[in-house]
């Protein structure tokens, strides 16, 4: 028997409550995993609060990534005792996920935790601080160089924000962060942002296409008005890594600062990103992340708290990184 999150639909209503469940009902998969941490993600918020349409069977155990150590393994790659760490891949959505002491997936989905690293480091990464790093080498393979000027990073309190932060900030880059919480401030310059943008800067259209050019580079957690904002004001041939929808899934602007300033729009998925740069990013970020910073954007809870805090990451209460203990 293990402990896990389970949502159960009714009519309509979703609800989610911790319940006792017998191994045999783990899905199908080659590798069998003791849960150490999972995390809380945006997603994760909108799965369990039934706010987008993202699972079709219940009863379900949601949670997109965990870390753990194999206890069962068919597959070549795994033996019983490696430490592995999951993101992506449907697993929480259409495949049972995190939220639970054990987990049962598909070998190829796994990576190796990086070295030296605690699986509870890896939950404080967790898929959001997996995508910042992503974000990060989309815009470093567009040319975005130390030096360059201002990088930005919208949502900057939130985890992709955070960990976008820390990075860049690591990486010898001029971050500026937007928030719109003043109680943020002083975290965000002690995980390395020189500014701060009041995110109600950018909250409004411009009435012009193109504003003075300012950023060298932004990754963007927010979506919507602020997108097309920061789409006018970045600088020549520079680039926008496009991660998140915190803010609206709407785009309206126009092409262009892409005509006539040359800035690219990049799209970055983490879910279904190929193995060989999955790997890659979490060798990255083993190199490029602060583990004193990372440990000051992790917060912690118990399966139990999950329902509260799935409500709170949708209203953008939550700061940092919520790392999720399933043995607690
Ligand atoms: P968080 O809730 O931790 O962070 C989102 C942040 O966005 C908030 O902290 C807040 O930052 C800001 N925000 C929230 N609501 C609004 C609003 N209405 N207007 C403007 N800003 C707002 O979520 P995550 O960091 O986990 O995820 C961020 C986004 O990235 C989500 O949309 C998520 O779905 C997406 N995502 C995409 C992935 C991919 O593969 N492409 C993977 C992971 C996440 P502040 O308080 O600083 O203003």
């Amino acid at each position: 028997m293990f402990k896990a999150l389970v949502l159960n639909k009714q009519d309509e209503a979703v609800t989610a409550a911790v319940e006792e469940l017998d191994e045999a009902r783990l899905p199908e998969g080659d590798v069998t995993i003791a849960v150490e941490y999972s995390t809380l993600n945006y997603k994760d918020g909108l799965i369990i609060t039934n706010k987008a349409p993202l699972v079709r069977t219940y009863p379900h155990v949601p949670g997109i990534d965990f870390a753990g150590r194999v206890l069962d393994s068919a597959h070549p790659d795994w033996r019983p005792g490696d430490a592995v760490v999951l993101t992506g891949w449907g697993v929480g959505e259409r495949h049972w996920g995190g939220y639970a002491q054990r987990a049962r997936v598909k070998g190829d989905w796994l990576v190796p935790l990086p070295e030296g690293w605690r699986t509870q480091h890896a939950m404080a990464v967790g898929t959001a601080g997996f995508t910042a790093m992503l974000a990060v080498v989309a815009l470093e393979n567009h040319g975005l160089e130390p030096g360059a000027g201002e990088v930005l990073v919208t949502g900057a309190a939130g985890g992709v924000g955070s960990v976008a932060v820390a990075l860049l900030a690591k990486l010898g880059h001029q971050v500026t962060a937007s928030t719109g919480r003043a109680a943020s401030h002083a975290y965000l310059r002690a995980l390395g942002a020189s500014n701060i943008l009041d995110r109600a800067e950018l909250a409004q259209p411009s009435p012009r296409p193109l504003e003075s050019e300012r950023f060298a580079g932004c990754i963007d957690a927010v979506g919507g008005t602020t997108l097309a904002r920061v789409l006018g004001q970045m600088k020549y041939r520079c680039s926008v890594a496009a991660v998140g929808l915190a803010g609206g899934s709407e785009l309206h602007a126009t092409v262009v600062p892409f005509l006539l300033r040359g800035v690219n729009l990049l799209g970055i998925d983490s879910v279904y990103q190929p193995i060989a740069p999955r790997r890659a990013a979490w060798q990255r970020l083993a190199r490029d992340l602060d583990l004193v910073k990372l440990e000051g954007m992790m917060v912690e809870a118990g399966l139990q708290d999950l329902p509260r805090l799935a409500g709170e990451i949708l209203q953008g209460r939550v700061q940092g990184r919520m790392v999720v203990d399933p043995n607690r």
